[in-house]
């Protein structure tokens, strides 16, 4: 039996220009892994009549339609009302959803704003699927052979309530076979690189798709899937990710999830070390990236941004000389840099990173995209690397950042190898 599902995004901000539905790629990524294959999916304002209008054009499509967004308390979230009015079900209070709203208010000091009520109607027959990140539960509702589940916008809150309410459900009796993806991510690497080191593997496993990715300044993924129940399907991935691994080598530093700053807070985790940065061209972004990771405060003690050359003077201990003699953006002022936040902020680890994010101030010997990355250490050990960026500001100071994360990485690799 093939199954298909549809799904409804339900939010007028999600046909503006500013929000972009995410909901429905992660729903059809999970919907893919049980052997769910989605075959519609829709974004529609909050109006009342094109929601009735969408919701019963998609059950028409496929027996499982998941609609996200539209369960909150304001006048324009009217999702549930929506799917019950269409099934001809009343809305009925549910006085514990209600005590637990109040309760959830008063936790946080406050007093349940009376619109919050309608958060407790539940539609006639619905399973009611708890929400521990938010104040809107989910629903799950069977009718005429079709199951509709309601889940909230907020792309946490919905990855929550459908990990914990709806999966269980259509997994009932075991998980069936279906498409499991996985993503291997390298850094500093360019893709025709990458793809000339993965080829053998892929050429040596016929059958999967591998798709390489340029996917953020300096990052490249690749992306493969396996068909079967998630243990087959994960032996197969575990084979491929094993052979790419040892074809990419070191810069291949993560998987799925798995981010170039959270890799690095775990190494640094682990080996007991502390971390200081100064930062020129990237404005304050490795230290943006490295405080991103929850617990990072365990290696983590402070970064500079010392843009003008009298504050990498005064704050950092570049000596002017230095400035004088080789200019800002050059080794011998990332070395100081780097050595300079280190002993200022009694670190094991100081990185410095200075460089030319263009569009202007670049000159022949020293272009724009040119980006000087250090690393200077307590055991004495030195990291050095100059680069040549391409792209626009905004790709230059991206790139320069994850440069400088792939920097610490490997240095505690190397480190970690010597032990
Ligand atoms: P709330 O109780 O927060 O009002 P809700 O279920 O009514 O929840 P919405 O009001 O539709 O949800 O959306 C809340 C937030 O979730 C908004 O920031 C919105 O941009 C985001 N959001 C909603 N739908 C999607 C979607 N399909 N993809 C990504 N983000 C979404
Ligand atoms: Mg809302």
């Amino acid at each position: 039996m093939t199954r298909t599902a549809s799904i409804l995004a339900v939010g007028s901000e999600l046909l503006g220009t500013t929000r972009v539905d995410t909901n429905s790629l992660f729903l059809t990524g999970e919907l893919e892994a049980i052997g769910i294959r989605v075959v519609r999916k829709a974004c529609v304002v909050d109006g009342w009549d094109d929601l009735l209008a969408e919701l019963s054009f998609a059950l028409t499509r496929a027996p499982l339609l998941c609609v996200t967004g539209g369960l909150g308390p304001t006048e324009d979230d009217r999702t549930k009302e929506a799917v019950a009015a269409l099934l001809g079900r009343k809305l009925i209070r549910d006085e514990e959803i209600l005590q637990r709203l109040r309760e959830r208010f008063q936790r946080r000091g406050r007093e349940m704003p009376e619109v919050n009520a309608k958060q407790a109607d539940v539609i006639e027959g619905a399973v009611v699927l708890p929400n521990r990140r938010g104040t809107a539960p989910g629903y799950l509702v069977e009718a005429e052979g079709k199951t509709i589940v309601l889940l909230p916008g907020p792309p946490a809150e919905m990855k929550g309530v459908f990990a914990e309410g709806v999966l269980p459900h259509l997994t009932r009796g075991g998980a069936p076979p279906g498409l499991h993806r996985r993503v291997l991510k390298v850094v500093g690497l360019g893709e025709s690189m990458v793809e000339e080191l993965v080829r053998p593997v892929y050429e040596a496993h016929r059958g999967h798709d591998v798709t390489i990715l340029a996917v953020a300044p300096g990052e490249v993924q690749l992306h493969f899937a396996a068909r079967g129940t998630p243990g087959e399907a994960g032996g197969e991935l575990d084979v491929l990710e094993a052979d790419f691994r040892s074809a990419v080598g070191p810069a291949l530093f993560g998987r799925d999830d798995e981010t170039l700053e959270g890799v690095v807070g775990t190494l640094l985790a682990g080996s007991g070390l502390t971390l200081a940065l100064a930062e020129s061209c990237t404005g304050g972004m490795v230290a943006s990236r490295i405080t991103d990771v929850a617990g990072s405060s365990a290696y983590f003690v402070g970064g500079a941004v010392t843009y003008a050359n009298v504050v990498k003077s005064e704050i950092l201990g570049v000596s002017p000389a230095t400035l004088e003699a080789h200019g800002a953006v050059s080794e011998e002022v990332a070395r100081e840099m780097a050595e300079g936040v280190r002993l200022r902020f009694g670190t094991t680890v100081g990185v410095g990173v200075t460089g030319i994010a263009g569009p202007g101030g670049g000159t022949e010997d020293k272009p724009v995209g040119t980006v000087h990355v250090a690393l200077a250490a307590a055991d004495g050990s030195r990291r050095h690397e100059r680069l040549v960026l391409p792209g626009d500001r905004a790709m230059v100071r991206r790139w320069t950042t994850s440069a400088a994360l792939a920097m610490i990485r490997g240095w505690l690799l190397e480190r970690g190898e010597l032990d």
